[in-house]
Formats: C-alpha cells, sequence, structure tokens
C-alpha cells in the first residue's frame, strides 16, 4: 500500500468510526505503520473531518517530520506498535461501551469481556488487559500500555477507553467495532445467565484465527 493509499484509508475510516458515534469530539485518534515511519491523527483534530494532506508523519523514531502536529496521546500508539512488530495499525477510541466496561472492569483484570461471540474472539483474542487509570495524555502510561499489549491485541485503559490493535488498519477497526459490540453485549447480559463459548470453543477458534 502506498502513503497516499494509507492517508486515504485512514481519514475514511475515520469519517465511518465517527458517523456512527464511537468517536465525538476530538476524541479518538489512529496511528498506520509505513515502510518510512508512522502516520497519526494531529492533535485536536476530529476523526470525522480528517485531511489527507495534513496528517501528522513520523519518522522510525517517533520523531515529527511533516504534517499537523501529532495527538498528545501519540505514545499509546508507540507502545502498542513497539509492543507488537506484526501490528500494522492502532485505534483508539472513546466508544460508549467498551468505556463502560473500562469502568467497571477492575485494572489489572485480564478478560473484563466474557467471549459470548465467536466473531469477539477471532478479532480480539482471549485477553483485553485493562490498564489502571493515568490522566489523558499522561506518558507515563507508556510502560503499562507496552506490558499489557505485549500478550493481547487490544486492552482497555480504565475509566478511558479502548486501545485496539491489527495486521492492517482495515483489521484494526473491524476488531475495534468488534470490541465495541462485544462490550454492548456483556452490558445487556450482565444479569443474565447468558452462556459463554467454553474454553475449548475458544480454543478451536484462536487455532485459526488467532
Ligand atoms: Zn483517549
Amino acid at each position: 500500500m502506498t502513503e497516499a493509499q494509507a492517508r486515504e484509508d485512514l481519514c475514511r475510516f475515520g469519517a465511518s468510526l465517527f458517523a456512527r458515534g464511537y468517536s465525538v469530539g476530538s476524541a479518538g485518534n489512529i496511528c498506520v505503520r509505513l515502510a518510512d515511519g508512522y502516520l497519526m491523527t494531529p492533535t485536536n483534530s476530529s476523526l470525522g473531518s480528517l485531511d489527507p494532506g495534513r496528517l501528522s508523519k513520523l519518522a522510525p523514531d517517533w520523531s515529527h517530520t511533516s504534517g499537523d502536529k501529532p495527538s498528545k496521546e501519540v505514545f499509546l500508539h508507540r507502545a502498542v506498535l513497539t509492543a507488537r512488530p506484526t501490528a500494522g495499525a492502532v485505534v483508539h477510541l472513546h466508544s460508549t461501551h467498551a468505556t463502560a466496561i473500562a469502568c467497571l472492569a477492575q485494572p489489572g483484570e485480564w478478560a473484563p469481556i466474557p467471549p459470548l461471540t465467536p466473531y469477539f474472539v477471532m478479532r480480539v483474542g482471549r485477553g483485553l488487559p485493562v490498564v489502571p487509570y493515568w490522566r489523558p495524555g499522561d506518558a507515563g502510561m507508556e510502560p503499562a500500555v507496552h506490558a499489557a499489549a505485549l500478550g493481547a491485541k487490544a486492552l482497555l485503559l480504565a475509566n478511558h477507553g479502548p486501545v485496539v490493535s491489527g495486521a492492517t488498519l482495515a483489521d484494526a477497526v473491524y476488531a475495534a467495532e468488534e470490541l465495541e459490540e462485544a462490550a454492548r453485549l456483556a452490558l445487556l447480559l450482565r444479569d443474565l445467565p447468558a452462556r459463554s463459548l467454553t474454553s475449548a470453543q475458544v480454543d478451536d477458534l484462536l487455532s485459526t484465527f488467532g
């Protein structure tokens, strides 16, 4: 994929997520790994109105090289993409239901959403670590995010929102969407005797899609 295509895709997926309420205002940010660095959503930008020509371009050492100034949450993306060399993109949202789970779950918890559907398991996997609360923009959370990302494709920032990686930008977006739906189901079923997939069923899915 060329950088021009990556710029178009990032803006198109951002607009789609914004239009469906996965982010509001200037919340949420996206990063895509390129052959020669990274593309990042600019600080104070809305996912609904990104301009391909103004996206932040970062060098392989994460220094800002061109475009608008990057999001102040750039270290979240650096933490995940450094921990997961095969990941090509990271999506961070404040989507409502995943954020609700991030407020209910205990920091340090490993799987705050049960494996209710195969799609959640296929896209997100078995683990969804909950990183303790840090003030937004506090780079002190980077080591904790990095440690959590070593063992999971996606994680929740306590009282803040989800951070989701994927092999491609499309994969990361689809996983973030699946996570939001799984969180909504988990909340809908919270006080009901819902049937989760068994450990063997999860293993079977992960043997193919993990
Ligand atoms: Zn955030």
